[in-house]
């Protein structure tokens, strides 16, 4: 079998596994049965290890209609709160003053909401136009997907390779490799 042959481009060594074959693995489900206090319970058990939730298969990138409809919820939201907190805070009887009409601090901390949220959504729009559109959305996923598919890991490197290319990617560095950010972009740093 070609499988058995299979070592890893690091280490050379053949602790290797398919990278799907962990992830599938690595999902525990089931029911756990015990007893506290004399009373019998039990629960359903939903977890995934930590190897196999970083070696998950690869998610999709937000698009750049996305991110503008995102932006712009951020800035008139951000807007329209600024505008409302101006709007009571300079009313005689606004939730915003104590007794003695001072402005109390929760209206500060308002304020400053608003403005990291008209903050976020300006910058959101600026990342916005460098954002793949949709139908690069979908291709760049199809593609990382496919590689995806192809990755075995090496347990004693904890990296990830596609065989036959004679290089081994970092376990964190793998959704870059995916997405063809690596070797170029990462190993420049
Ligand atoms: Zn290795």
């Amino acid at each position: 079998m070609e499988v058995s042959q299979l070592v890893c481009p690091n280490c050379g060594r053949d602790q290797v596994q398919k990278v799907s074959a962990i992830v599938a693995g690595s999902v525990v489900k089931g029911k756990a049965k015990g007893e506290v206090n004399a009373r019998t319970i039990s629960m359903d058990i939903d977890g995934q290890t930590e190897l196999g939730r970083s070696l998950s298969a690869p998610t999709g990138e937000l698009s750049r209609g996305c991110m503008e409809a995102m932006g712009i919820l951020f800035v008139v939201g951000g807007f329209l709160m600024l505008i409302w907190l101006i709007g009571n805070v300079t009313q005689p009887d606004s939730w915003f003053r104590d007794f003695s009409g001072d402005i109390c601090g929760v209206f500060w901390i308002l304020v400053v909401f608003g403005v990291v949220l008209l903050v976020c959504g300006v910058l959101m729009l600026r990342a916005s136009e460098k954002a793949p559109n949709q139908s690069e959305v979908n291709t760049r996923y199809q593609n990382a997907l496919s590689k995806w598919n192809q990755l075995f890991y090496c347990h004693i490197c904890d990296g990830v390779f596609i065989p036959g290319q004679g290089l081994l990617v970092p376990r964190e560095k793998m959704r870059d490799f995916l997405y063809d950010e690596w070797p170029d972009k990462i190993a420049k740093h």
